[in-house]
């Protein structure tokens, strides 16, 4: 039954929407044409009842899947290939070589948080059902004591990943053919463009990943696409302008040298891109004379091989980073960056009373080493949090972004005393005019546009926007499980 995507009525082509869909998390959208099916990424769930819906998640055979497609590196945009390949898949994940390489660590280092929480899980259930289960533990999904997947899954999945460069045109099956457009989001993030038959008659799916702030620093601004049949846009930020980088700037500086002198300053990071950003955000003000001489620990094992692997990977950043990272290489009287190994490494920074830059991962909050940094920083008023990323519903850090007075971690009820601030001007993501301005760059209006990856409110008040200002007439907000027929004659 050979068939492919165009047929003599047309182009046809299913497109499913298995998460990222009314909220920020699990993005993966099935595509099935007449001939193939194959993801768009294969994110995992966190927050709010992820438990749940990572397990639900691939609600199809993955062995009937031909292919794969990753727009980054992101867990949630990545984190459940483990699992596809636990339950069969044995093609293809292509992704760029940035990607290829961050996930080298990623994927492993997710699976680690997997089989330790069911570990976990397991003690507890040996407790006795009475043991009561910590809050935050719910952040990262485990399935009952079996963990969601292991080490072994994701070195399976590692062996699946495919290199594909920026810019290349790369045939998947015969008639359908991708490729990334550099997104600016995360090192090697891409906006992937999916050609449906080739020559006369082809059809154009365009899903953006996630994109993005222009004009922001170490990456370049995501790439203009001018022709789309179908879109698939996130929205993280539809709602809202981040501060401009001047202002930002003026913020960090401030927060540093108000709290170095008495108190530590704790910045949760995503491991992979916000943690490199912070060292360059810091190296600049290092570099102007607008802080004391900093100290920097980066306190998680997934950021020190991740700024590796950045490094690696120099020609895809932008000049200026380049040169500051060489400039702050050159003056550790200036600013001293301590890449923590060992737990006992990382435990030695519980002792440090004041003076220091805690940059570690989670950046939410639900795992990792920066738990241990909240629970000795937040109840000393003297010292500082800083937020620079997306806080997603149900999470520890979304508590603190809210105002919590008191959290719990470790089975402790922790005072938060310290100062929590939010500094929206660094974000990963595009806001709304960053988005606008990117749907700008289309000639033409495409036939559908589905706006995903934001919260259900932000997603809604997105698309109107983008119904009003630029006049595209079917702009939809689809729900997680919904399924669209495109068609085109
Ligand atoms: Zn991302």
């Amino acid at each position: 039954m050979a068939k492919r995507a165009a047929t003599e009525e047309g182009v046809e082509a299913t497109l499913t929407f298995l998460g990222a869909s009314g909220e920020v998390t699990g993005s993966s959208f099935l595509v099935e044409t007449q001939a193939r099916r194959f993801l768009v990424d294969c994110g995992m769930f966190q927050g709010q009842d992820s438990d749940e819906k990572n397990a639900a998640a691939l609600a199809f055979d993955p062995r009937e899947l031909d292919f794969v497609v990753l727009t980054h590196a992101h867990i949630d945009h990545s984190g459940l290939l483990p699992l596809l390949v636990r339950r069969g898949y044995r093609g293809p994940v292509h992704a760029t070589p940035a990607t290829c390489d961050l996930l080298g660590v990623m994927l492993p280092d997710s699976a680690h948080i997997q089989e330790s929480n069911a570990a976990w899980q397991r003690e507890r259930r040996e407790a006795g059902p009475r043991a009561a289960r910590p809050r935050a533990r719910r952040a990262t999904p485990t399935n009952g004591d079996e963990p969601l997947y292991t080490l072994a899954d994701a070195q399976a999945a590692l062996r699946q990943l495919h290199g594909v460069h920026y810019d290349v045109r790369h045939v998947a099956a015969p008639g359908i053919v991708f490729t990334f457009r550099d997104a600016g989001h995360i090192l090697g993030s891409a906006i992937v463009e999916l050609d449906l038959s080739d020559g006369p008659g082809a059809r154009r799916i365009v899903f953006s990943g996630d994109l993005g702030q222009p004009g922001r620093p170490v990456l370049p601004d995501p790439t203009r696409v001018p022709r789309a049949d179908a879109l698939v846009v996130e929205s993280t930020y539809g709602n809202r302008q981040h501060r401009s980088l001047e202002s930002t700037l003026d913020e960090v500086a401030a927060v540093l040298t108000k709290t170095l002198p008495r108190g530590n300053v704790v910045v949760p990071a995503f491991a992979v891109g916000r943690t490199q950003e912070m060292l360059h955000v810091f190296a600049e003000l290092a570099h102007a004379g607008r802080v004391p001489p900093l100290t920097v620990f980066v306190d998680s094992p997934l950021a020190t091989a991740a700024t590796g692997i950045t490094a690696r990977y120099a020609p895809l950043l932008d000049r200026q980073t380049r040169d500051l990272a060489a400039w702050q290489a050159a003056h550790p009287d200036r600013m001293r960056v301590l890449f923590t190994e060992s737990p006992q490494d990382s435990m030695r920074i519980n002792e440090v009373r004041s003076g220091a830059v805690i940059v570690s991962a989670s950046g939410m909050c639900d795992a990792g080493r920066v738990r241990h940094h909240l629970r000795h920083n937040l109840p000393r008023e003297e010292c500082a949090v800083v937020f620079v990323g997306f806080q997603a519903r149900g999470t520890l850090g979304r508590a603190l972004v809210e105002g919590a007075r008191e959290v719990r971690l470790f089975r402790e009820s922790v005072p938060v005393r310290a100062s929590v601030h939010t500094i929206g001007g660094l974000s990963a993501h595009a806001d709304q005019a960053g988005l606008l301005g990117w749907l700008g760059g289309f000639e033409s209006a495409p036939s559908r546009v589905f706006v995903v990856h934001g919260e259900r409110e932000t997603s809604v008040l997105f698309a109107e926007l983008v119904r009003e200002r630029l006049r595209w007439p079917s702009v939809e907000v689809p729900a997680r499980g919904d399924r669209h027929r495109l068609a085109w004659r």
